[in-house]
């Protein structure tokens, strides 16, 4: 706990990082693309020389797996930045736009350029790729940044500190590091843009901090995303691909299915299946899935007791337990757990879940599972299962969502060529490849007019009878 004092030198501290950025951001509005793949290169390959300190980092924050660390920490950055290198050139490039006939003469452009200084705020739940990720995407634009990461993930947010500053004058990029005050000072700072991944409460308070600058920000939030069966679906494919998506980082994750919709008469096969595939992933030698090596831990004691809040609520409600339901305080270990007769009464349908628990949800009619998605707040994903492109359609042009999936959950994230995020309350504005990059930019336009004679001197005063007669045929024909 810092003392008042402390406190002041250090948000003074925070004042003068960020000064210093302003002005780095001002000369880096003429960085080429080579300088600005420099940057990215020396981020790349201080992950390939750390990669095993990173998995440890994972390991001692939530226990996860190392095979889950290379593919949804260190993989999504290295991809990101691979793709951004082979790009960043075109993304760069002032972009031509057609000349609408009464502008003839002129010519028109639109230019990237850099917003200026940033703020990164991360989450706990992928605390190396959600940190890192987005700041490939304002280095790409040419932005300097402060990184807040999250402090329920210490041993990652520690070595991402510790990678900044190897690579990194704080002028250019610099790690703040601490809980909600600190946060709070660096959200009265006049940044240019700011990137929040975390929750929707949360977000609210980014958002009106920034609005206090007028700061431009991208929202990576969160909720309930559910997953839609349809009659058709292949059950044992559906339920192989939702159980990898919901159970990879212990349920933990944004874009986890929270949720399934499924045919009254299908919910038996379908909960078969996903017992099947539990036990063929995580349990294969009959041993307990507390024991797989491939299960991660929920992050802390307040998030396990909120978890094992949820199911007593549920089961004391009426909910069936259909799988696990087994929770060990010690090692923070709580079991896949499906749930079946869930109602709306139930914390499981009204929070989002964050953690391995899985509510089954029973519907009649298409129509009633789309009427039940839209009755709720956007999710940030969408998930539908079923083989018939029709029904597909109605589903995608019904619902809004930031994302959507067919025939699989979770995967979107690793399509660089999509824009990622939410809409609404999952979130505002989107991330990845060129969008991450469009995030960190102002796209202005700029137009070219000729010296001298041209159109518009034909319009000015005194309006002549030509004039009118011009201005009128402007209205009638464009
Ligand atoms: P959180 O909102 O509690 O915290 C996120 C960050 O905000 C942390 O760095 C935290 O220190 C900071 N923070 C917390 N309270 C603050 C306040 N009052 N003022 C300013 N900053 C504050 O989220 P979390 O628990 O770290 O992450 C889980 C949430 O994030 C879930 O809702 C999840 O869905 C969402 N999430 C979204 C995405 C996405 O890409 N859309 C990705 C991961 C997580």
């Amino acid at each position: 706990m810092l003392s008042p004092h402390s406190k002041e030198s250090e948000f003074k501290h925070l004042d003068k990082i960020f000064k210093n950025q302003l002005l780095t951001s001002i000369a880096w509005r003429t960085s080429t693309a080579s300088e600005k793949i420099a940057r990215l290169e020396k981020i790349r390959s201080w992950i390939k020389d750390h990669q095993q300190e990173i998995r440890n980092a994972l390991k001692n924050d939530f226990g996860k797996p190392e095979p889950e660390t290379d593919i949804s920490e260190i993989f999504p950055v290295t991809a990101e930045i691979n793709h951004t290198i082979k790009n960043l050139k075109k993304w760069m490039k002032p972009k031509s736009v057609s000349t609408p006939l009464p502008m003839l003469g002129t010519s028109g452009k639109v230019y990237v350029e850099p917003k200026g200084t940033s703020l990164i705020i991360s989450p706990w739940n992928y605390p190396f790729n959600l940190t890192i990720g987005p700041l490939i995407s304002a280095l790409s634009a040419g932005c300097t940044a402060i990184i807040k990461p999250s402090e329920m993930t210490p041993h990652t947010s520690e070595l991402v500190s510790q990678m900044i500053s190897e690579l990194f004058d704080p002028n250019e990029v610099a790690v703040v590091s601490g809980e909600v005050e600190v946060s709070t000072e660096l959200l009265k700072l006049p940044f240019d843009h700011i990137f929040f991944t975390g929750s929707p409460a949360v977000g609210k308070i980014v958002m009106k901090a920034a609005a206090e600058n007028l700061t431009s920000v991208t929202l990576e939030l969160g909720g309930k995303s559910p997953a839609i069966l349809n009659e058709d679906a292949d059950y044992k494919d559906a339920a192989e691909k939702i159980i990898w998506g919901k159970y990879v980082n212990c349920g933990q994750t944004c874009i986890a299915p929270d949720y399934i919709l499924v045919p009254e008469s299908r919910q038996e096969i379908l909960i078969m299946e996903m017992k099947v595939a539990l036990q063929k992933m995580y349990d294969p030698a009959y041993e307990g899935i507390e024991k797989s090596p491939d299960m991660a831990r929920v992050v802390n004691d307040k998030h396990f007791q909120r978890l094992t809040r949820t199911i007593e609520d549920a089961i004391s409600k009426g909910a069936k337990l259909e799988f696990g339901g087994k929770c060990n305080p010690n090692t923070r270990y709580i079991d896949p757990t499906i749930l079946t007769e869930v109602t709306e009464e139930m914390l499981v349908m009204q929070e989002e879940i964050f953690g391995p628990i899985f509510p089954i949800k029973t519907y009649k009619s298409l129509e009633e599972a789309i009427e039940y998605v839209n009755s709720k707040p956007k999710p940030l994903a969408l998930y539908f299962f079923g083989k018939n492109p029709e029904i597909t359609s109605k589903v995608l042009h019904k619902t809004s969502s930031g994302n959507a999936v067919i025939n699989d959950c979770v995967l979107h994230f690793l399509h660089l060529g999509l824009p990622f995020g939410g809409v609404n309350n999952s979130g505002i504005g989107k991330a990845h490849g060129y969008h991450g990059f469009l995030a960190f930019s102002n796209e202005k336009g700029v137009l070219t007019q000729r010296v001298g004679l041209n159109n518009v001197t034909l319009l000015r005063p005194p309006y002549g009878i030509k004039a009118k007669k011009i201005i009128a045929s402007l209205i009638k024909w464009f």
